[in-house]
């Protein structure tokens, strides 16, 4: 009932009363007046208090649900579309800095409704003990008052459109530059990639730009209060972002083949594939990024974590020791920043747990990359012996056990992987055989969408959920190489337990090899020690970049206290 139709219902019953008094004057003594006074006012004090309790009820009620709601968090609303009205209030138990993810995020300048995930994550997660630094915070602040004063539909923006779209050259500006981002391969990539071109946009001041691609908008909320990130669709080179490649004249790469200078060009292309030339990789040069810095507008297409490279890059060095003094927590806290699902994504997400994973008393996220939907059987018995042999899901036994009296412990399995197989038959040995230690096994399985369909809608937001709800486990598998699981494990603060790539056809052994930190790999870092000229490992210059566990070749931030 609301408010209105309870003054409705008030005013017309205290008329009614007055017309009854009205008739009862006409026909009592004065006696009988003074009765019907005396009545009328019981009346009326019954009536108001009838209707304190009314409202009151009303008013206990709408807090009420606002309770429920609040308690219940995302579980009851998890629902896309940003419809509903209710308000978000916060438990005694529920902080202000589970909200803000330990201040990681603004607290304010969001409307909350259009993005659901962002202030609920902490319903879901377990509390990071990382907590970021106090100069991470105050560097996002400030960078978030850049994005707002030189983002899109500000005269600064506007200033330098005008000059890219007259192909002037692209000086540097006091106050606003730009890092344009490119939308470039599968989803995991994607993340990752954005997550390190904002680092280089915080270490060198540069307002990031994020290309939608197909679909980046419907799968991420905005990260930045009172702005936008998505490049406008205006944007003068849109239509050739989708062409820059290793062999576009812009890029840096070749304008320092063709000896043009960066100060007459209209923008600079960045080429940081991972097939990129030794050019190219002078990117991660002290020299070069002296240089770089001179352009107005950068352009950046990269499929791989570059961040590692950062590190050995003096002139950042600094500060990223200041911003990061856990060193292998940058994608954790970067991630956790950037990427908020859209409410459809949250949807999936929330649905999802609640149904499945809520209420188990451990959580073990397993990730299977599959280039093929068909049975790999030796991967099948890699999977198996791994999770076993390191205590991650329990053997089973061929005879019958007597379950404990107490309450057995659960375990729910959670698998991800574009083939149904694998999942089908752990799920099937849990069913068909009990386990040695009592524990109840539930296996299952989102989605199995056969093979990879990057940039199609339903595909992608299938793809994120995943990925997240890898992220909300307590123990994780993942497969090697991949992308798709090294943002479940940063995001989820996991060290996970790698499946070994087998060689030579042949079963690798160990079967997995637990992680060294939950920082993603570099898959192709440049092996150039940019000082002395020459070639060098990367992965021994410093205690803290290393060789990865999954690929050889690569690099990843790990930090010497947690070895
Ligand atoms: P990577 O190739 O393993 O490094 O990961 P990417 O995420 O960059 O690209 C693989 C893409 O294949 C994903 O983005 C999805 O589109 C699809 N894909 C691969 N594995 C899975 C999975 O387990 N679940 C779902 N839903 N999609 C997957």
């Amino acid at each position: 009932m609301d408010m209105k139709t309870i003054r409705r219902q008030a005013y017309t019953s205290s008329d009614q009363l007055k017309e009854e008094a009205e008739v009862g004057a006409q026909s009592f003594s004065s006696h009988g007046k003074k009765n019907g006074i005396q009545i009328s006012i019981l009346v009326s004090v019954l009536l108001v208090c009838f209707m304190g309790i009314i409202l009151f009820l009303v008013m206990s009620g709408v807090d009420r649900s606002e309770s429920i709601v609040t308690m219940a968090g995302a579980t009851s609303r998890g629902g896309g579309g940003g419809e509903t009205k209710t308000v978000f209030k916060f438990t005694n138990s529920f902080t202000n800095r589970d909200k803000t993810v330990g201040g990681l995020l603004a607290a304010s300048g969001f409307d909350d409704q259009s993005c659901l995930s962002r202030y609920r994550t902490g319903l879901y997660r377990r509390n990071t003990p990382h907590r970021p630094s106090r100069h991470l915070v105050q560097r996002l602040r400030s960078h978030e008052s850049l994005q707002k004063r030189c983002g899109p539909g500000t005269d600064p923006y506007q200033k330098a459109v005008e000059q890219l779209r007259f192909g002037q050259s692209s000086t540097i500006d006091q106050d606003c530059n730009y890092l344009v981002w490119i939308s470039y391969r599968g989803l995991g990539n994607r993340i990752l990639t954005v997550a390190s071109a904002f680092l280089y946009s915080l270490l060198t001041n540069r307002v990031l730009l994020v290309d939608r691609g197909e679909d980046i908008d419907d799968l991420f909320c905005e990260p930045f209060p009172g702005t936008s990130w998505f490049l406008p669709l205006d944007f003068p080179l849109k239509d050739k972002l989708a062409n820059f490649s290793i062999t576009s004249e812009e890029s840096y790469g070749n304008m320092i083949k063709n000896k043009v200078s960066v100060d007459k060009a209209n923008y600079v292309y960045l080429h940081l594939d991972h097939a990129y030339n030794d050019n190219d990789k002078l990117f991660f040069c002290e020299e070069d990024q002296r240089t770089i810095q001179n352009a107005r507008w950068l352009i950046i297409r990269s499929d791989v974590y570059f961040v590692p490279s950062l590190f050995l890059n003096s002139l950042f060095v600094d500060e990223l020791n200041q911003l990061f003094p856990e060193k292998d927590m940058v994608f954790h806290h970067l991630g956790r920043y950037l990427f908020h699902p859209t409410n459809a994504v949250w949807g999936l997400i929330t649905r999802y747990y609640d149904s499945y994973m809520a209420k188990a008393d451990e959580k073990v996220g397993i990730q299977i990359r599959v280039f093929e939907a068909k049975l790999d059987p030796p991967l099948l018995d890699q999977i198996i012996s791994c999770t076993q042999s390191e205590g991650l899901l329990p053997q089973t036994v061929s005879h019958e056990i007597k379950l404990p009296k107490t309450n057995p412990k659960t375990k729910a399995v959670l698998f991800t992987s574009l083939s149904m197989e694998y999942y089908e038959h752990i799920r099937s040995m849990y069913w068909e055989k009990p386990t040695s230690s009592g524990e109840i096994v539930s296996v299952f399985q989102p989605s199995y969408e056969g093979y990879q369909q990057s940039g199609n809608k339903d595909h992608d937001r299938k793809a994120w959920a995943e990925m997240y709800l890898l992220s909300l486990t307590d123990k994780l598998v993942t497969s090697s190489w991949s992308t798709f699981g090294y943002v479940a494990q940063g995001l989820g603060g996991l060290k996970p337990w790698i499946i070994v790539k087998p060689e030579n056809q042949s079963m690798p052994y160990p079967h997995c090899r637990r992680d060294v930190s939950m920082d993603p790999c570099f898959h192709s870092p440049p092996n150039y020690d940019c000082k002395k000229k020459e070639l060098t490992d990367t992965g021994n210059l410093v205690p803290h970049i290393r060789r990865c566990e999954d690929i050889n070749w690569g690099v990843k931030i790990v930090d010497q206290s947690r070895l």
